[in-house]
């Protein structure tokens, strides 16, 4: 016996026909949960948590005053070796090269003329929301643009999910890099993302040059050895008329740091982490093919960015302190505060609230398994 009902925003067929998929595979992928309902915020809609045929998963079918579809925003894979993957890829001729930001992914939409942020799941993020609509004007573009999504990247330190320092940004920024279709998903070319976007004074991501294939690799190769010097993330490449699909690359010091991210937590993060770092790293330094003490220097980064951190953690465990994480964001008052520590719940994420104090909003994100964990080895427990 079904105990649940389909939802019946599920059941139109109009649903079935927006996202190009049998009413039937939609069903089962409700009962196999794959698509949830979502009702929050006042919407009410359905959640894809994975993909399903050819929509992303962070799908968001919503019921407005007509269905709206907002589609997750696509995996970006990633070249090892610039050189012959972009050779590969790119046929089309060119690459643009945009800044890959390091933050974390928000879709923006309007919905019955309200201003809603989506973050990668499809999760209205109420931080998000709030903060979307304090930083962007964003009425006229939504006015003239209904129909867009905009897909940016939310930076800076005042950030609950990815805390980076950028100079030009401070505490919490936007910098959009797509500017896609509701319901198809179709992106707007490079180009005329950015003029649209310069329109309404809206900042888009750098573009950092376009190159033919053939010369790209090394400018990449030196402009992404330039990003890491300044602490920076890494690059998107992109056809610019978007009608291949995007790649990234990275920096060794990004690997660097998440790789400090990852071993501060090691029990809780660091599986998921080691292994891909690692192989970027290798490959990395065999295409920069760098002098000894660049090398050299990569190595050294790269162990003590596994190391330090890991005994900084045994040390404050062994001193009585809990293995978490501060996360910062700013607040109006409680209720604020503990709305995101809800929406952080949702996500499974564990979190209380620490303090309240100049506007600002202390919540702790505790690492459970590298808490027990590391507790368990300091008293003797084998391994
Ligand atoms: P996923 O690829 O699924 O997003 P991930 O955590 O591995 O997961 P990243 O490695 O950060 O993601 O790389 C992809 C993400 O980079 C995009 O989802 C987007 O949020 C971000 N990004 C930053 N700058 C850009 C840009 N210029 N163009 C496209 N994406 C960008
Ligand atoms: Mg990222």
């Amino acid at each position: 016996m079904r105990e649940k009902n389909i939802p019946p925003l599920l059941a139109q067929e109009e649903v079935s026909q927006l996202l190009n998929v049998p009413s039937q595979r939609l069903e089962e992928a409700y009962w196999k949960g794959t698509i949830k309902n979502y009702q929050k915020h006042n919407l009410e809609a359905i959640q894809f948590r994975k993909g399903l045929g050819s929509v992303e998963a962070g799908t968001m079918v919503i019921m407005g005053e007509e269905i709206e579809v907002i589609r997750g925003f696509p995996k970006i894979r990633r070249t090892l070796l610039l050189k012959p993957a972009l050779e590969k890829h790119f046929t089309g001729g060119n690459v643009a090269v945009e800044e890959k930001m390091n933050g974390y992914n928000v879709r923006i939409a309007c919905i019955d003329h309200r201003i809603f942020a989506f973050t990668r799941g499809g999760y209205v993020c109420p931080y998000t929301t709030r903060k979307a609509n304090e930083i962007l004007d964003l009425d006229l573009f939504f006015q003239e643009n209904p129909d867009m999504v905009i897909c940016g990247e939310m930076v800076g330190t005042l950030n609950p999910y990815v805390s980076h320092y950028y100079p030009e940004v401070g505490k919490l920024g936007f910098r959009i890099f797509d500017l896609r279709k509701k319901i198809t998903n179709t992106p707007l070319t490079v180009m005329d993302k950015r003029e649209l976007l310069e329109e309404y004074g809206l900042e888009p991501v750098r573009l950092l040059g376009i190159f033919s294939v053939k010369e790209a690799p090394k400018k990449i190769l030196e402009i992404v050895k330039d990003l890491g010097y300044k602490d920076r993330e890494g690059v998107v490449m992109k056809d610019p008329m978007m009608q291949l699909e995007p790649l990234k690359y990275t920096s060794s010091q990004a690997q660097a740091s998440e790789l400090e991210y990852a071993l501060s937590y090691p029990f809780d993060l660091a599986r998921a982490f080691l292994f891909s770092r690692i192989i970027r790293e290798g490959f990395q330094a065999y295409e920069m093919a760098e002098t000894n003490d660049e090398l050299r220097e990569r190595a050294l980064r790269m162990g003590e960015s596994i190391i330090y951190p890991m005994l900084g953690t045994i040390k404050k465990v062994k001193e009585g302190e809990i293995a978490a994480e501060d996360l910062v964001i700013e607040v109006e008052n409680q209720e604020e505060a503990e709305e995101f520590i809800r929406h952080l719940r949702d996500l499974k994420v564990m979190a209380t609230l620490v303090e309240i104090k100049d506007g600002k909003a202390v919540i702790r994100r505790i690492h459970q398994s590298t808490n027990d964990k590391v507790n368990n080895y300091l008293q003797g427990g084998l391994y």
